[in-house]
């Protein structure tokens, strides 16, 4: 499965802030966000696997979950029109009378949308029951959890690392939704650096049970979780948090979107001017994509 993953090298920059060279330390972006314009380049490699599965079984139809504004929906329908498998996406909510950006490229890539209304959605979205009756709707499907949350999504982005390894970092970090991306970066510890967390989402104290359902066993030793950079919970924003990302952009020329990566370095940045790494640290931070959110932002806020 190509998935664009394969022949794409990951483009690292450098981002030489002076707060890094006071510091001592390399801090390089991992730009898996160039992999491709709207599909964020961490939701591809957790749909690897699935999509390999379905190749194998004569491009059975993904059946996939997730919110109007997800990354993770956009990607699925991206990768099944590149593997030219059938797709469904079940919606949370019902059909808006003017659909975001976000479902409007998922139909755009052929995915056919099913809208639930949110309550049903959040109680039954994981429920075999529900997975049954969707199957009788819409035939026999792979059914990929919402964010890929799943071994098998584990599995898929533990390939990230492979693309970073060569680098020797002694730091890679990532923002954290469902912790499948953080999970495929414990998975196959290769130079033994250390992985830090950032979530993207309030109080979220049980990584460590999500990481044992993801097949990482032992991670202690090697995770660090950076757990006050949320900015008051999932897809919460505030001027600090814009201004940060205007701010980035115009020293690194490196856009972030507001839901993760935005959190993701304003925190480790926070981190280095702490003194936080030792000097003569690589610290190597994931860009995750998601930039396609930002069109959910008024026109104006940001400089990019
Ligand atoms: C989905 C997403 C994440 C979170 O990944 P998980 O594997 O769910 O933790 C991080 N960054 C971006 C841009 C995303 O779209």
């Amino acid at each position: 499965m190509q998935l664009l993953l394969e022949e794409n090298e990951i483009v690292f920059n450098d981002v030489s802030l002076p707060i890094c060279r006071e510091k001592g330390i390399s801090l390089e972006i991992a730009r898996l966000d160039l992999i491709h314009p709207v599909v964020s380049g961490n939701k591809l490699f957790k749909l690897c696997y699935f999509m390999e599965a379905s190749l194998r079984a004569e491009r059975k139809t993904i059946l996939t979950f997730g919110g109007a504004y997800s990354n993770h929906l956009v990607a699925t329908a991206y990768a099944c029109r590149q593997a030219g498998v059938n797709c469904i996406g079940v919606v949370r909510g019902d059909r808006p009378a003017l659909p975001s950006h976000t479902l409007q490229h998922c139909e755009s890539y052929g995915m056919k949308l099913h809208f639930i209304p949110r309550n049903i959605f959040d109680e039954q979205k994981n429920a075999p029951r529900f997975h049954e009756e969707l199957q009788t709707m819409f035939g026999e499907a792979i059914i990929v959890p919402e964010g890929g949350y799943h071994p098998l999504g584990a599995k898929g982005a533990s390939l990230i690392m492979k693309k970073i390894t060569a680098r020797l970092p002694t730091h890679v970090c990532t923002a954290v939704g469902t912790a499948t991306t953080l999970a495929g970066l414990l998975l196959n510890p290769l130079n033994n650096e250390k992985v830090v967390a950032v979530p993207a989402i309030k109080n979220m104290t049980d990584i460590p049970e999500r990481l044992s359902y993801l097949g990482c066993e032992s991670f202690s030793n090697r995770l660090i979780i950076a757990d006050e950079f949320h900015f008051g919970g999932y897809a919460k924003k505030n001027d600090q948090l814009i201004g940060f990302m205007n701010e980035f952009y115009l020293s690194s020329g490196i856009p972030t979107d507001f839901v993760y990566t935005a959190k993701l370095m304003f925190g480790i940045i926070r981190k280095i001017e702490s003194g936080y790494f030792e000097p003569g640290s690589r610290v190597i931070c994931l860009h995750t994509g998601g930039l396609q959110g930002n069109d959910s932002l008024p026109e104006g806020t940001l400089v990019f």
